[in-house]
């Protein structure tokens, strides 16, 4: 490109590109009008697991209220949250869009309550990673193409989707447990939307968990991040009504912390000058951070919300009731797999005969980690409550 305009929005040679991807598992012939990416992208929202995000708790549960997030808008929130970095450094906008879409396909319904619950169901039979399901999603459960299981989607949307894993299932993964081996990097665009992840919610956390009720405005004041915004605009707008002042406050924090991780990146970028994603991935460090003075005053935050919202008792309520319901619903079903609808059922005969009691479980795990919310308490209802309907 030889105009000064296109420069400055062309790739940097270290971001993600289609024509040295790594390619996909199944070879495809490339795509017409679109990059390799954003076919990754549009396949990933086309997906039944992206539409059930609509329905799963990210951390109040679905049914509690209409305003809430729910995976599906926290993903958005990262996903707009990583685009907007991924152009300001060079990167690869649609992969990174792809990656931060797909994140948490995975997810079981109930949040963590419900990935814990189903880890410790699955503890004799390889236990329940949320991450790693993700990408079982993409590489094997989706069932929309004729020439292939799952999405296809490409190495650099996968590696990014895995965000860690242990050892023990790094070791199966082939080239794409490689990283976790030798503590590796993944590239630019996944490193992004790991801390844009991170931004999304801690911030969306202290927005809900206001709307909740569960914390107070004064609570905040003792976490720096908050504190500083907060009296910014008190000073600027005096007598500005609640609702805003919040609002005000949290988009804020969220240009504050953005702001940080774009200067900090592209100083990590200046001082090591990667010229290719696979110098980025050869190094012991991710590049993509917040400065030391911030990541602490994030940590801060974090530690204030898993205290004060994630412990509350009416969260904590609401996420013994969810895994006390996952743990009857797998314990059910693995006693008698007849008891699932006929396809789920198909395919834990299929998992038994090849993998014993091991590829049983797995396939239980599979349809109880798809289900949302909803769907889960209503096959709880039909499993144990003689007066429901089948
Ligand atoms: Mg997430």
């Amino acid at each position: 490109m030889s105009d000064a305009a296109d420069t400055a929005t062309a790739l940097a040679p270290y971001a993600a590109h289609d024509e040295r991807s790594r390619g996909r598992r199944y070879p495809e012939p490339p795509p017409q009008y679109r990059t390799e990416f954003q076919r990754d992208r549009d396949r990933i929202v086309h997906s039944n697991a992206f539409r059930r995000l609509v329905y799963k708790t990210q951390v109040f549960v679905n049914h509690e209220g209409d305003l809430f997030r729910t995976r599906i808008t926290h993903s958005l929130e990262v996903a707009q949250i990583a685009r907007s970095i991924a152009r300001a450094l060079r990167l690869n906008e649609a992969l990174t869009e792809a990656i931060c879409l797909a994140h948490d396909l995975g997810h079981t319904p109930f949040g963590h309550a419900g990935q814990d619950a189903l880890n410790e169901c699955m503890r004799d039979y390889g236990g329940f990673e949320h991450n790693l399901q993700s990408l079982r999603v993409v590489d094997e459960l989706e069932e929309r193409y004729a020439d292939f299981p799952g999405l296809n989607l490409t190495f650099e949307c996968r590696e990014g989707i895995l965000k860690h894993c242990s050892l023990k299932n790094a070791r199966e993964l082939g080239e794409l447990g490689e990283r976790f081996i030798h503590r590796r990097q993944p590239g630019l665009e996944a490193q992004l939307a790991n801390l844009a992840d991170e931004i999304a919610y801690n911030n969306h956390d202290v927005d809900d968990g206001l709307r909740a009720g569960l914390i107070e405005i004064r609570d905040l004041y003792d976490v720096r991040l908050f504190r500083r915004q907060y009296d910014v605009v008190r000073e600027k707008h005096p007598g500005i009504g609640e609702r805003r002042l919040v609002h005000e406050v949290i988009r804020r924090m969220i240009n504050f912390l953005v702001v940080d991780l774009v200067r900090t990146t592209q100083a990590n970028l200046d001082e090591v000058r990667p010229s290719s994603i696979d110098e980025v991935r050869a190094l012991s460090k991710p590049l993509v951070a917040f400065s030391e003075p911030v990541l602490e005053e994030h940590r801060e935050l974090k530690q204030f919300l898993r205290e004060r919202v994630y412990r509350h008792y009416k969260v904590l309520r609401m996420t013994s009731k969810a895994r006390r319901l996952l743990k009857e619903l797998f314990e059910a079903l693995f006693e008698d797999v007849n008891l699932m609808p006929p396809e789920h059922r198909d395919a834990a005969l299929r998992a038994e005969a090849q993998h014993g009691e091991k590829g049983r479980a797995r396939a239980v795990a599979d349809y109880i980690a798809g289900m949302t919310d909803r769907y889960a308490i209503l096959e709880h209802r039909r499993l144990f409550d003689p007066a429901e309907r089948m």
